[in-house]
């Protein structure tokens, strides 16, 4: 037979634990992590006041016992959705708190059931449990494996279920309030899974944040540092994996790779700090007038590569000349001195059938038409030959 203490003070001790590990990742910058860790640690110091129950008054093991537990709740859901970058409703999060408190002094002072307790406080659980997997399974982030996500939903799920169950069990009993309501086998289980709560979203909350950081270093392995578009490396990853779905779905795609004109002069005459400056004042003008979707990478020197999704030769076109134009008219301050300078790019629309090598050769071949004809401008690459459009 379970003993409902043993169980209560083991997941002190694992929330304890939890409180030190969570600790450790907040210096991992990520967004929730300090609210995880507020909630274990009112879980810390609720469960004892629990186990002295009888012990100590009733306001302490009753009354603030349950309002730490029902504020430890708060904060994880708090949390997860700081980390999926929602707001954390907190005005409706304390009025949730607020209202486990009125009960749990209502039915302690002024009518003393233990059954009507459980019940209030197992039905915030439940709804805090549910609202949690509900985000979880809305919100978690795209383009991420889910199985963190999944889990941590399923967990909260799982243990909204079970508050349900043990709060509609204790409305079953007789209202008299005697601790002999506990020692049931059921209720003990209940007790217990309602126990490890906390410890067990705990560790869920810190595999998602492992999922984070793992993404973070990929991207950060994936970007050039001085730009902040993908690498060389990070742009091929993606532009061959839409390239793998647009020959299983027949979705137009394009791509342009565009190449700043006579740069070397710029380093030459300005110097190479000006050129970075160009380089990125370059990107961040792209990257404002780009749709989510689209890919930019930075494949050479002052060379970079645009990948377009869903968008077919025309509208490629379209796009490409109205960056070369912004480029053109954009201008960079290298101290006191005014930078100008233009682009030129090639457009190669996906043919059926095509590998991203032949795509990327085509594109190739029509910047280097563009560069021959004089730079500043935009060709476009059919099938086998290239057609200015400036
Ligand atoms: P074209 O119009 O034919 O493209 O002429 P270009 O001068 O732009 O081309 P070229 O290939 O002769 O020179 C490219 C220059 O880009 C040479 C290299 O020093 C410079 N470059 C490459 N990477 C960087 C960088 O990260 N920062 C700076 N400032 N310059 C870079
Ligand atoms: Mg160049
Ligand atoms: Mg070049």
């Amino acid at each position: 037979m379970l003993d409902p203490g043993v169980a209560i003070a083991t997941s002190a001790l694992m929330s304890f634990v939890l409180l030190g590990l969570l600790g450790s990742l907040l210096r991992a910058g990520k967004s929730g992590i300090a609210e995880w860790f507020g909630a274990n640690l009112a879980v810390v110091l609720a469960l004892p006041l629990i186990l002295l129950r009888g012990k100590i008054p009733d306001s302490l093991s009753v009354v603030v016992a349950n309002v730490l537990l029902a504020l430890g709740g708060a904060a994880y859901y708090a949390g997860c959705a700081r980390f999926l970058g929602r707001r954390p409703q907190w005005p409706i999060l304390l009025a949730g708190v607020t209202a486990v408190g009125v009960a749990v002094i209502y039915w302690r002072y002024a009518v003393d059931s233990i059954p009507m307790r459980v019940f209030s406080t197992t039905l915030f659980s439940a709804a805090f449990c549910t609202a949690l997997t509900w985000m979880l399974v809305r919100h978690s982030p795209a383009g991420r494996p889910t199985y963190p996500y999944r889990v941590t939903a399923i967990i909260a799920f799982v243990f909204g279920v079970c508050q349900l169950v043990r709060g509609f069990y204790f409305l079953t009993l007789d209202a008299a309030s005697s601790p002999s309501m506990f020692a049931s086998a059921g209720s003990v289980l209940l007790l217990v899974v309602a126990a490890a709560i906390m410890p067990i979203l705990s560790m869920s909350a810190m595999l998602m944040v492992h999922d984070a950081l793992l993404a973070d270093a990929r991207d950060a392995a994936n970007r050039d540092f001085l730009t902040g578009a993908l690498s060389r490396q990070g742009f091929e990853v993606l532009a061959r994996r839409h390239v793998g779905r647009v020959q299983r779905h027949a979705k137009p795609l394009a791509l342009l790779i565009l190449d700043l004109d006579h740069f070397k002069r710029i380093n030459d005459s300005l110097g190479h700090a000006v050129g970075d400056a160009v380089l990125r004042a370059f990107v961040q003008m792209a990257q404002a007038q780009l749709r989510p979707t689209d890919v930019l990478g930075r494949i050479g020197g002052e060379e970079f590569a645009l990948l377009l999704p869903d968008t077919d030769s025309g509208n490629a076109m379209y796009l490409a000349d109205r960056l070369r134009k912004a480029a053109a008219a954009q201008v960079v301050m290298a101290g006191a001195q005014p930078c100008r300078y233009s682009i030129s790019g090639g457009v190669a629309a996906w043919q059926p059938g095509e590998s991203f090598d032949r795509l990327s050769a085509r594109a190739d071949r029509a910047l280097y038409d563009a560069k021959h004809q004089g730079r500043n401008r935009i060709c476009a690459a059919d099938a086998g030959n290239a057609v200015p459009v400036v």
